[in-house]
């Protein structure tokens, strides 16, 4: 079993990572101090395999759950749904002591956090996050939201969980598209913050992908550590923080352009981080080794590179208009070795626009 600590003054955290570990989420909760009266919130997909297990654990170390099931999928992510589950968590009588939990992946997550950073103006929330991408990423920052008709995330709060157990078994049920989307997120921890665990997924990248429990327990651990370290220091996603944005600049420009369900959050990611790292070696911040071996890997996890087909003036559009850009600049996270980046605005639109027609050319 691995542990992780994030510390966050006050509201810190562990993070607990471990096969089988969905059993025994009732246990670490068990002398939290919480009511007994809990609430879990999870998708069709997920309660149909997973909620029996959550449930047994949480019954058997004296808690009376209930739980609340959304459809699957970002359409979820509504202030719509949000009302359907405080308008559960009212009827049930939830107090202020109730832990809310959240069982699945990112919607859920978001969702999930949202209604414990608001209900009653906070309550304790548990995050037993189902996806590889929630795993890894969600489950570390404390970022909670819905969407608006006008936008993703525009409603919502930081609001850290009181405890995360990560269970790497339920990843065994995870369609291969979604496993590899979270990989993405994967990859870009070994590249901003740690050449020995870029050299570790190299190396592993056949027991990744066949979903080997001790490696993925290494693997997730690794990243849930190197989250930690960042968000530690930068809780409000001020400066540190942006170095989690690499590949996320032109990755949001591609998801944008494909309007949301060409590519998925962590495939569009991939192909911002080859372009990240192409632009990285042509402004001669990085070696071209060091980009060829950033996008040989990418490539290895069975990831995209490229968008052919896609406009650069239309991505350009994009990054123009990308929340992160302040000023009207683009903050640009870039490569300087494997496992160290830094930020610049200062990279010309020709530079640019160079590296999105490699990205977006026929093949
Ligand atoms: P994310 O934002 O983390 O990619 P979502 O919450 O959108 O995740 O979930 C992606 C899809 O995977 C949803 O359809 C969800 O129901 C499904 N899902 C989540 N976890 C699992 C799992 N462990 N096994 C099978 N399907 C899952
Ligand atoms: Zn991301």
């Amino acid at each position: 079993m691995a542990e992780v600590r994030v510390n966050l003054a006050d509201h810190s955290y562990t993070i607990h990572i471990q096969a089988a570990g969905l059993g025994q989420v009732g246990q670490l909760m068990k002398d939290m101090p919480f009511s007994r009266r809990a609430l879990i919130v999870t998708d069709e997909n997920v309660n149909s395999l997973y909620s029996g297990a959550l449930v047994d654990s949480l019954i058997t170390a004296g808690f009376t759950p209930s739980v609340l099931v959304v459809e699957p999928g970002e359409s979820s992510k509504s202030l719509a749904t949000a009302d359907k589950v405080f308008t559960k968590a009212i009827s049930l009588g939830l107090d202020r002591k109730s832990p809310i939990i959240a069982l699945g992946g990112g919607v859920i997550g978001d969702l999930a956090g949202f209604i414990a950073a608001t209900y009653l103006r906070g309550v304790p929330f548990i995050q037993v996050p189902t996806t590889l991408l929630a795993q890894v990423d969600s489950s570390v920052g404390g970022k909670t939201a819905v969407n608006h008709p006008l936008g993703k995330n525009l409603i919502g709060a930081f609001y850290q969980p009181q405890l995360v157990v990560i269970d790497p078994l339920v990843l065994d049920t995870l369609p291969e598209r979604e496993l590899k989307a979270g990989l993405a997120e994967v990859v870009k921890y070994g590249v901003i913050a740690d050449p020995g665990f870029f050299a570790y997924l190299t190396r592993h990248v056949d027991s990744i992908l066949v979903r080997n429990p001790a490696v993925l327990t290494e693997v997730i651990s690794r990243c849930c550590q190197l989250k930690a370290e960042v968000v530690a220091q930068d809780e409000r996603e001020t400066s540190v923080r942006m170095i989690l944005n690499f590949g996320h600049t032109i990755g949001h420009a591609v998801e944008g352009v494909g309007g949301y369900s060409e590519y998925n959050h962590g495939e569009a990611v991939a192909i911002g981080m080859h372009g990240a790292a192409l632009l990285s070696s042509s402004l001669n911040l990085c070696s071209l080794a060091e980009c060829t071996a950033v996008k040989q890997l990418i490539n290895a996890m069975g990831l995209p590179l490229t968008a052919p087909g896609y406009g650069t003036d239309e991505l350009l559009g994009y990054l123009a208009r990308d929340k992160k850009v302040v000023d009207s600049k683009v903050n640009w996270v870039l490569m300087q070795d494997i496992g160290r980046v830094t930020i610049t605005q200062d990279v010309s639109e020709e530079h640019v626009r160079a590296v999105l027609s490699q990205l977006t050319e026929n093949q």
